[in-house]
């Protein structure tokens, strides 16, 4: 019978910045493209930008990994360490 499981997750934001430093946000059309495209205009210079994925993109990471992550690169530290110390 299938269970259900929750998992503690960290949330990304993922803003789109023009060149001019100004944030782009979708324009609240959609070209019926496939895959569907959206329209950002920057806040700043109104410039336009058309993107697949609409911005801000939230994103979920699960915290176990992202700290496996974190554990990895700290043992990889550690190592380089252990071998720069033996010069
Ligand atoms: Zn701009």
């Amino acid at each position: 019978m299938p269970t259900e499981k929750s998992i503690e997750a960290r949330t990304m934001i993922t803003r789109l910045y023009c060149d001019c430093g100004g944030e782009m946000l979708p324009t609240g059309l959609a070209l019926t493209s496939y895959p569907p495209q959206y329209p950002h205009r920057c806040q700043l210079c109104e410039k336009q930008t058309t993107r697949i994925d609409v911005y801000p993109r939230v994103e979920y990471a699960p915290v176990e990994s992202v700290s496996n992550l974190e554990a990895e690169v700290a043992r990889q530290r550690a190592r380089l360490d252990v071998m720069e110390g033996g010069k």
